[in-house]
């Protein structure tokens, strides 16, 4: 049986990517810290005999006894919110704990695919981006504690895989969503819908005119899987094209839900790209991929699943 190690696996994505390989029937070991995360996502995966859990934090020396085929560094706050309120945490998850994952993927012989990010592109000054642009980040801005970081996570990842000769994967991974968001994590899916559940006005940050791509998390955790099981050393983009404005995107939301609920204006805040788009030529050509789900469908099955959720989680302050 194969076995994967995956990081963040309490979290949005991993809990999403342990379904995945524990369908195709891999041994999956989990591992998390819980900053972000929760159990819950992966509570149902306890029963199973092909997966066990690791509470560890992944700065600090990872040991994982018995071989691994493959990693998955899937850990790091990934909400503005989080990793404004966790900077130093973020940066080390980034640095000391990639580094700590590449250091366990060179002594167990096995593939590592990392989770970068579309930050790594800043707030663009070419539309779409593709792989090729360099970005525009600032180093000293509230968010370079997470973008930086994932640069970082870039660059000691393509040194291994020179250097050592590791067999290494770079995901640039545009905004996903889906069931598991946590509610509070002031992304705006998560936080448009609770605002609609709780009655309140949703909150458009700048004038609603910055845009997102939002990609549904089945196409995301398929992008990876091809990517990991592909040869492509280099970073590919895996996200969904269709761009929406912040604006646009309130009014469908309000449209979803029923609930007729105005939006109010509030500051933009630092450095928020203006623009996001992936261009995913790259995706389709390496790895045959494409999204699948329109967003329509995804966010009308994200809305039942916040719907579902107890009143005391919709009412829960984090922040
Ligand atoms: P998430 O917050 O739901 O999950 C992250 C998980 O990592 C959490 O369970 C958290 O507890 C864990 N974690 C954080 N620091 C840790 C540490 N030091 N040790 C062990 N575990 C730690 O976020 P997500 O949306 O699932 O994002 C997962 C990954 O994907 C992140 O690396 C993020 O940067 C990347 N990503 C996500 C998106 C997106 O749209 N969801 C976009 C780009 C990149
Ligand atoms: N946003 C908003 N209202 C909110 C939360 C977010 O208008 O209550 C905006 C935010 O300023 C950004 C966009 O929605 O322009 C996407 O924000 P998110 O935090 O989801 O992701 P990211 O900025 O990392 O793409």
């Amino acid at each position: 049986m194969k076995r994967v190690l995956i990081t963040g696996a309490a979290g949005f994505l991993g809990s999403h990517l342990c379904d995945r390989f524990i369908k195709e029937g891999f041994y999956v070991i989990g591992m998390d810290n819980l900053i972000t995360g929760d159990l819950k996502n992966i509570e149902h995966l306890f029963k199973q005999e092909n997966f066990e859990f690791y509470h560890h934090d992944v700065t600090k020396f990872v040991h994982v006894p018995g071989k691994l085929d493959y990693i998955l560094h899937f850990a790091s706050p990934a909400s503005p919110i989080d990793y404004l309120k966790i900077p130093i945490q973020t940066l080390k998850v980034g640095a000391l704990g990639t580094h700590n994952l590449l250091g366990l993927a060179k002594e167990k012989d096995a593939r590592i695919l990392i989770a970068s990010t579309s930050e790594v592109y800043g707030d663009p000054l070419v539309h779409p981006q593709s792989e090729d642009y360099y970005g525009n980040v600032s180093t000293i801005g509230p968010r370079g504690v997470y973008d930086e970081a994932k640069r970082f996570m870039e660059s000691i990842t393509m040194a291994y895989h020179r250097f050592h000769g590791l067999d290494t994967r770079i995901v640039r991974i545009f905004n996903t969503y889906g069931p598991r968001m946590r509610l509070n994590d002031g992304r705006v899916i998560p936080a448009f819908i609770g605002q609609a559940l709780r009655g309140e006005d949703l909150t458009i940050f700048g004038d609603g005119l910055q845009t997102r791509s939002f990609c549904y998390v089945d196409d995301q955790v398929e992008g990876i899987y091809r990517l990991l099981m592909s040869k492509e050393h280099l970073p590919v983009n895996i996200g969904n094209p269709d761009e929406i404005t912040i604006k646009d995107f309130a009014e469908e939301i309000i449209k979803l839900t029923g609930t007729g609920q105005k939006v109010v204006y509030k500051p933009l805040p630092q450095d928020d790209p203006m623009q996001r788009q992936p261009d995913i030529s790259k995706a389709k050509e390496v790895l045959d991929w494409e999204p699948k789900v329109e967003r329509e469908e995804g966010m009308r099955i994200t809305y039942e699943y916040f719907k579902s959720l107890s009143s005391e989680e919709l009412y829960k302050k984090e922040h």
